[in-house]
């Protein structure tokens, strides 16, 4: 199961049915010379139609909602893994800005170019 998925069930099968019939409508709506009725039933038609055949809508993932129910209970456990493992890594790069200067002792901000002096410390390249 994919972890991006958050429509299901009753939901999926409900975006399915707008779908179907925003598709009619659109078609409808179309022949009989209203354009932008139809292009909008049309816009809606691919979206709840993608929705209900990827199991993911943005609006859910967006307000957190989820209505895949049962069998969330590993994507849950990956999400927790993710998150830290991120946090692992954003320590590891906090700790890398710490780097001071041996030449004038102000921390060397990342993107700041610096380099190791003749004594192999590293400085800020300005510096002597
Ligand atoms: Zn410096």
């Amino acid at each position: 199961m994919d972890e991006s998925t958050n429509v299901g069930g009753r939901d999926r099968l409900v975006r399915l049915l707008l779908a179907a019939g925003l598709s009619i409508a659109a078609v409808r709506w179309l022949h009989s010379g209203k354009r932008l009725r139809g292009g909008l039933a049309g816009a809606g038609a691919l979206v709840f139609g993608f929705n209900a055949t990827t199991g993911y809508c943005g609006v859910n993932d967006a307000l957190d909602v989820d209505t895949t129910g049962d069998g969330e209970e590993v994507s849950i456990e990956f999400d927790e893994t993710d998150g830290e493992t991120t946090a692992d890594a954003g320590a590891t790069q906090v700790r890398e800005h710490y780097l001071t200067c041996a030449a004038c002792g102000e921390p060397i901000v990342a993107g700041q170019s610096r380099g190791p002096n003749s004594q192999g410390d590293i400085v800020h390249d300005d510096c002597p």
